[in-house]
């Protein structure tokens, strides 16, 4: 009994270990080049400016055929400078508001989600907010509710919010994909590139004035990049000129509490950069 018992524990952390291997680097796991988690925040007393740097925009199987984006090597922006993209011919691009916005897409069926959702998810918060958080997919409690980060994982949220002095009604919080992917598995890029151009037009429409992606999904589908969560922590990236970064999603924190400390210090990080481009903003009024 003790033999099978030291094997089901064996199984268990293995497949425990892959999990987090998953979280951090997608379905191509670096094991070779897997850096622990405290190396990647090396460096990151320094100040923002120090660690600003872009993401290589790169054409990558995850986002198939999505329209391209400018190239990101714009510095931290001085006010708005969002960047124009090349929205699809579809009546939805012309919303003027998030509201009609959210009235023209909600019975979408463009990909094969539709048929598995039982709550299409838009968004909520703030339609002006300086601040929008992006995951990258509901899951079972955002299908059942219709409302994106609620459950435990939406509880974290409030909770990393509320730690960086942000309050959840003055962000905007939605997620790449609209629909529940059956068993919260990873987006697919077909579904990504039907999905995503609907999250840029939300940007668009909430002009904020940073961006805080919650995991590796949402940092890699808004950069366009393969890299992976370690590789996207701890810098300023830009999406279409405006400030991006990227940290854990809340439900790996509640799977993997050891992670709960370099969280925290991705979104202090997040705070100062918000607060530099408010005192830019400021100056520049
Ligand atoms: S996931 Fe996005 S593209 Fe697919 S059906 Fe839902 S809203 Fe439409």
């Amino acid at each position: 009994m003790n033999v099978k018992r030291e094997i089901i524990d064996v199984l268990n952390a293995a497949e425990q270990f892959f999990k987090q291997q998953r979280e951090l680097y997608g379905d191509e796991l670096l094991l070779a080049d897997s850096t622990p988690e405290t190396t990647s925040t090396q460096g990151r007393k320094d100040t923002l400016q120090q660690t600003q740097q872009t993401a290589e925009p790169q054409n990558t199987g995850l986002l198939g055929s999505s329209p391209p984006i400018s190239p990101q090597n714009t510095p931290i922006p001085t006010g708005f400078t969002m960047r124009a993209i090349q929205l699809p011919l579809e009546p939805w691009v012309d919303a003027p508001t998030l509201t009609t916005l959210h009235s023209m897409i909600r019975n979408c069926t463009k990909c094969a989600l539709a048929s598995t959702r039982k709550n299409f998810v838009f968004g909520v918060g703030n339609p002006h907010a300086e601040v929008v958080v992006v995951g990258e997919a509901p899951g079972a409690d955002e299908d059942e509710q219709g409302e994106p980060f609620v459950g435990k994982a939406g509880q974290l949220l409030n909770k990393i919010l509320e730690a960086i002095q942000f309050r959840r009604e003055e962000v905007f919080i939605c997620n790449v994909l609209k629909c529940r992917p059956p068993n919260n598995r990873d987006p697919l890029p077909e579904e990504i590139a039907h999905c995503e151009p609907y999250l840029w037009k939300q940007l668009e429409l909430v002009q904020p004035k940073a961006i805080l992606c919650a995991g590796r999904i949402a940092g890699q589908a808004l950069l366009k990049t393969n890299a992976t969560l370690t590789q996207l922590r701890g810098k300023i990236h830009s999406y279409r000129g405006i400030p991006l970064m990227v940290s854990y999603h809340p439900a790996a924190l509640l799977r993997n509490p050891g992670w709960k400390r370099p969280c925290w210090e991705d979104v202090q990080q997040f705070r100062k950069l918000y607060d530099e481009l408010k005192a830019q903003g400021q100056h520049n009024a």
